[in-house]
């Protein structure tokens, strides 16, 4: 067999023999000599085993680390030690570099501590098919390009169709999270109802005051900035008042508004609250309205046994979010949308270019890139897919049930110890605060809030519910066990003695 080196010669010779010498040699020669640079982008087999070694060794190391090293670090100062130069670096530095600038500071959101925004984890097995999707390098956008990457990004989406009983007309496109999710979904309801031009002050939109905020930004986006928000009054729980729902709309009818959406949620970010969503539904098809639910943090809580029934009314929706990102623990870059009505969906997105007259096949199954801003993207399906098939979906579900008692067991762990916890929450997020006697419960619970964030042993964030400090628990992530609560309950004490400490005039109620 020739060599590669044998055959650039035996070529060069023949375009030698069969051009002007002059001209050829010259260029052939440029060309060589650029290929010679270049072929450092196509490492050897024995290079690749280097660095996959590498990096397995690196990702040993840090996920070893993960179980005992805190969730957070306060430094939140990092040099620009980035700085892109000339001097190349080894794969060693760099992953010397990466563990001290970037795995070290900041948030671990790959930490089973991690409990403050809502995590998922991110497991092992989705970043082994990130490595197979970016090494063969699949087209996900098109059929025609990879029918095979299209069909197991399309099964994703059907499988979650079934779980949340849309219809097989239903379609759906996997995003990088919920907020690009929400956007399609928002932008299906303003097509569908063809909220443009003067419509658009006249035009009234539903939600809770707990809607999470990607919900104002896609309406910003989507030009429907000046549309008529009407907020809905919640219970006691932080659910929309379904009542309150049916008399604004009355209300706005009256006023020759004309109400075209309503946005319920499956698990707020705030206290992680189910909308009462088969009343919602009723309503809204009794109205004509377009029915959205964000679902992206709480949606998978419905393939558990005991928390499906609070999802009952989610196949009502026109539109649905969800985020696989979140409830099934992938690593992030993935959310998805699921919407009943094709043509709202494609009047945005479907789009036919001429240099694509190739790819144009009305009998071949949706194209991601018909659902989506997005033409080229990453093959997103198959870091579902992968883990799905690899595991069997039964750890997912008992993973989901195991954060509920979690959730549980740290509210019980926490009353114990003097804390006041909100309302029995419907999934896994939840709030705490501690009584004191006087006025002055907010800037305690700020205080103890900071203790909490310099110890980092497991992270914790806050918010304000009804204009009280509180400090918030959001369990979700895959790593999240039994040990890492009994954790977190030793550091939560350690800063409560500490802020009781430095506050000696205010005592616990
Ligand atoms: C997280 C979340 C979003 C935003 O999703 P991203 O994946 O962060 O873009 C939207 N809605 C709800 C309810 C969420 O919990």
């Amino acid at each position: 067999m020739l060599s590669f080196k044998d055959t650039i010669i035996l070529s060069i010779s023949y375009i030698y023999a069969n051009s002007k010498p002059a001209m050829s040699e010259n260029l052939i020669q440029k060309i060589l000599e650029f290929q010679a640079v270049s072929e450092a982008l196509e490492p050897s087999e024995n290079e690749r085993g280097h660095y996959v070694d590498e990096v397995h060794e690196y990702a040993n190391a840090f996920l070893k680390d993960l179980k005992t090293s805190k969730a957070y670090t306060s430094d939140k100062e990092t040099p620009n030690v980035f700085k892109i130069s000339q001097n190349q670096k080894s794969l060693k530095e760099i992953l010397e570099l990466y563990a001290k600038e970037v795995a070290a500071k900041g948030i671990k959101p790959a930490s089973g501590g991690h409990i403050g925004y809502i995590p998922g984890g991110g497991i092992f097995t989705a970043a082994i098919a990130d490595f197979l999707a970016d090494v063969t390098n699949e087209y996900s956008g098109m059929y025609y390009a990879s029918p095979g990457a299209v069909t197991i990004e399309n099964e994703v989406i059907d499988w979650m169709k079934g779980i949340f009983g849309f219809p097989a007309t239903a379609i759906g496109n996997l995003t990088s999270g919920g907020s690009i999710a929400n956007l399609i979904a928002l932008t299906a309801a303003r097509d569908k109802h063809q909220i443009k031009n003067e419509k658009i002050i006249n035009s009234v939109i539903y939600m809770s005051p707990q809607v999470h905020h990607c919900i104002h930004k896609a309406l910003r986006i989507i030009g429907l900035e000046d549309v008529v928000v009407n907020y809905l009054e919640l219970d006691e729980n932080s659910r929309i008042n379904s009542e309150d729902l049916k008399n604004k709309i009355e209300a706005d009818i009256q006023r020759n508004l004309e109400p075209f959406m309503v946005i319920a949620s499956a698990g707020t970010t705030d206290t992680g609250a189910i909308d009462p969503l088969e009343t919602i539904g009723e309503i809204a098809k009794k109205n004509k309205l377009w029915y959205h639910v964000d679902a992206a943090y709480g949606g998978f809580f419905i393939l558990t046994e005991s928390k499906a029934s609070k999802f009952r009314g989610v196949e009502m929706a026109d539109s649905l979010v969800i985020d696989p990102h979140k409830g099934l623990f992938l690593p992030y870059g993935l959310g998805a949308v699921l919407v009943k009505d094709k043509a709202a969906v494609y009047h945005s997105h479907h789009y036919i270019a001429n240099y694509m007259q190739d790819a144009v096949n009305t009998n071949n199954p949706i194209n991601p890139a018909d659902v989506s801003p997005e033409l080229t993207k990453h093959f997103r399906g198959l870091r579902l897919w992968l883990p799905l098939q690899l595991h069997g979906l039964a750890p997912f579900v008992a993973c989901l049930e195991e954060k509920l008692l979690l959730t549980h067991y740290f509210r019980l762990r926490l009353i114990e110890i003097g804390f006041k916890v909100g309302p029995e929450p419907d999934l896994s997020v939840s709030y705490f605060w501690y009584p004191t006697k006087d006025d002055n419960e907010n800037a305690f619970n700020e205080q103890l809030m900071q203790y909490i964030h310099d110890d980092g042993e497991v992270y914790l964030s806050s918010t304000r519910i009804n204009g009280k400090f509180v400090i918030r628990i959001a369990i979700l992530s895959f790593r999240t066990k039994i040990e890492t609560i009994d954790r977190a309950m030793i550091m939560i004490d350690k800063a409560l003695i500490k802020t009781k400490q430095h506050n000696p005039i205010i005592n616990s109620k």
